[in-house]
């Protein structure tokens, strides 16, 4: 193993016992140390296949997976000192309040955890401490789940779509408090849809598609490799608005329209991560 390696997979594949065919057909990926690492692709693709292996949720599979140099296979809880894990649908006790069943949680730790007041600073919900889980909006339970998993500190962070269903400003908040662990030197691996949080946060992204990573690189590679910029523009034809979509601004074609004195606004539209999403899996990312 690398040294500085803090997620190596091999060959990893799984096949669910009811099904015909591969969930995770096997696939071979790293990540390093103070990444933040993102799994994207359609629903069904295998990610969150992926992320169960990798948190020992799952394991009927073959191939290596090592997390923090050491196999998950046989690790038992003690995998769980180390890693943080915020899937999408966790498991609360709805009539104690977040500060109760944070504090439930801290108790399986070992390892020196915050309290469970800091955590749910870090994540806004500081307000909330003596409500009810029960109670508590999507957005909420969405911010328990993350203080949840950064509770004990952990080294690695397993995120499973914790952006899905919030609102823009929530969904903002959520990004925010990824980036500072990430920025407090844990490594993070992601899975979610929401292409705003893969701008902001991920260094390094897979794409994968049907079991299989189809694409892995940097954002800003992908976005040269797969994207393309172009330029839309709005001109006027028999007294309507129209519209159209050129590859370039030296464009024969725009430039012709140009010159008829009838275009109205030009606008550049820089290649997005979404474009990429298309070209490299065949699918639009959800919304
Ligand atoms: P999503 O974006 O919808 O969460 P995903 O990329 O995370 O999708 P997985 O949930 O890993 O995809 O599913 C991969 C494949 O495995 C799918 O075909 C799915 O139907 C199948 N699958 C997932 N869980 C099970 C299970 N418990 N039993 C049988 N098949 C399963």
């Amino acid at each position: 193993m690398m040294q500085d390696e803090v997620v190596r997979v091999e060959g990893l594949r799984v096949r669910y016992p009811t099904a015909a065919r591969d969930a995770v057909t096997g696939i071979d990926f790293a990540v390093t140390t103070g990444e933040v690492f993102g799994l994207l692709g359609p629903n069904g693709a295998g990610k969150s296949t992926t992320q169960r292996v990798l948190t020992g949720q799952h394991h009927r599979y073959s191939g290596d997976v090592e997390v923090l140099g050491q196999p998950v296979a046989g690790r038992g809880r003690a995998l769980y000192e180390n890693i943080g894990v915020g899937f999408e649908l966790p498991a609360y006790f709805p009539k104690l309040t977040a500060r109760e069943n944070l504090a439930a949680f801290t108790a399986l730790y070992r390892r020196p955890a915050d309290r469970p007041e800091q955590a749910l600073a870090t994540v806004g919900l500081a307000h909330a401490a003596d409500q009810r889980v029960a109670t508590f909006s999507k957005g909420m339970k969405m911010r328990l789940n993350l203080a949840r998993a950064i509770l004990h500190r952990p080294d690695v962070l397993f995120l499973d779509e914790p952006t899905s269903g919030l609102d823009p400003a929530n969904a903002a908040d959520v990004r925010a408090v990824i980036r500072a662990q990430a920025d407090a030197g844990r490594t993070v691996l992601l899975t979610t849809h929401d292409m705003p949080a893969v701008e902001e946060l991920c260094s390094r992204v897979a794409f994968m598609r049907d079991g299989a990573i189809v694409a892995t690189d940097t954002p800003r590679n992908l976005r040269l490799a797969h994207g393309h910029r172009s330029v839309a523009v709005e001109f006027a034809e028999a007294g309507q608005l129209r519209q159209a979509e050129f590859p370039a601004t030296d464009d024969p074609a725009l430039l012709a329209l140009l010159a008829t004195g009838r275009v109205r606004t030009v606008h550049t539209r820089e290649a997005a991560l979404a474009d990429v999403f298309i070209a490299v899996t065949g699918h639009r990312p959800a919304p």
